[in-house]
């Protein structure tokens, strides 16, 4: 297992590193190619050993998971680096295309508007037309009321067809919406991902340092299923995959009304809770730890049952008002209730 502790003092860590690494230059890059070969074979080792798929995605996990192991720290901080750059780009990308959505949807609209504003108007000045050219009885009247009509009518299907344009730039919205989610959403189990977490654990902290508003509450929960190597090892990665999205979903349908459900990376869960202190937060998940242990996970189609359990680490906001020491707290007393035996909550 790694904590998170660890993993926020390996980013920090790598940041200092990654200045180090400028002056020495080229040799640290040698260091580096020699832990991603060391990382990739320990991982092919692991996956023929598990007897999993060699899927990218299996690949994946498993190259991430082995480089935390072997704390190749220079490997992960390369992969953070990666994400970091790839995510901030979507961002910009998504965040471009939903104001050049906007500005087309409300010129759109104002065009609309006034357009069936004229229409309205040549509607009403037809009527009023329509008895006196048909009184005069000149010919040509009837022939000004036909192409009357058709200017009506041309009119009438060019407003359908930008009602359909309007249609279809807020379907785009949705859509822009809906994939600005996906950003934050972990793609296995649903909630909300590490780039979220650590997202809304700096936008919290900005709240705290702002000290405009009096000292927040809160309380952090840090979750670790146990032995779930096991899993992986027994019954093959699917199995594991489908555990984990029914351990993801228990989660969420838990803690969803109270704070947001996070997968902090692998096995591994956060929870925010706002307005909690460390004894409420303590309980839900207590609760939470009795409602696993009645629950059995189906995870294929032979019926296969699997009981899981999990332990917890629960912290609370201190007078320091930071964040990331709740963080750290949680996970040490996470690291507390697995040196414990497992399945059972640690908090302070
Ligand atoms: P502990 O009780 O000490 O936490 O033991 P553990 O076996 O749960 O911990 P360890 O960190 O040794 O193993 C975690 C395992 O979780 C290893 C890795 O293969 C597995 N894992 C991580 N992410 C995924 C995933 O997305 N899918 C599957 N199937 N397995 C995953
Ligand atoms: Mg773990
Ligand atoms: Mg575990």
């Amino acid at each position: 297992m790694s904590g998170l502790a660890e993993k926020v003092t390996v980013v920090q860590a790598g940041r200092k590193r990654g200045r180090k690494m400028d002056d020495e230059g080229e040799e640290s890059w040698k260091v580096i190619v020699r832990d991603i070969s060391e990382v990739a074979r320990v991982t092919l080792h692991n996956l023929v050993a598990s007897n999993t798929p060699p899927l990218p995605r299996c690949y994946e996990q498993e190259f991430f998971q082995t480089a935390d192991s072997l704390e190749k720290r220079s490997v992960l901080r390369l992969a953070h680096k990666d994400q970091d750059g790839v995510a901030s780009q979507l961002k910009g990308i998504i965040n471009g295309a939903r104001d050049h959505l906007q500005e087309a949807h409300s010129i759109f609209s104002d065009f609309e508007r006034d357009a069936r504003k004229n229409l309205d108007l040549l509607d009403q000045k037809l009527r009023e037309m329509h008895g006196p050219l048909l009184e005069s009885g000149i010919g040509r009247g009837r022939e000004i009321m036909a192409h009357m009509d058709d200017l009506k009518s041309t009119n009438e299907s060019f407003l359908n067809s930008l009602s359909s344009v309007l249609e279809n730039v807020s379907r785009q919205e949705t859509l822009l919406r809906e994939l600005s989610q996906k950003v934050h959403e972990d793609a296995l189990t649903g909630v909300l991902n590490r780039r979220a977490w650590d997202q809304d654990l700096d936008d919290i902290q900005a709240v705290l340092d702002d000290g405009a508003s009096p000292p927040k509450q809160l309380s952090i929960v840090m979750i670790d299923l146990d032995h779930f190597k096991k899993v992986n090892d027994v019954h093959g990665h699917p199995v594991g995959d489908a555990v984990l999205r029914q351990f993801a979903a228990l989660l969420k349908d838990h803690f969803n009304s109270h704070g947001s459900v996070y997968r902090y990376g692998g096995e591994e869960f956060g929870v925010i809770l706002p307005e909690k202190d460390s004894a409420q937060a303590r309980d839900l998940a207590e609760q939470f730890r009795q409602r696993l242990n009645r629950s059995r996970f189906l995870v294929n189609r032979d019926g296969l049952k699997l009981k899981i359990t999990s332990s917890f680490g629960v912290a609370m906001l201190g007078e320091d008002q930071d964040v990331r020491q709740v963080v750290a707290r949680a996970d040490r007393l996470l690291y507390r209730a697995k040196e414990l035996g497992r399945d059972r909550v640690e908090w302070e």
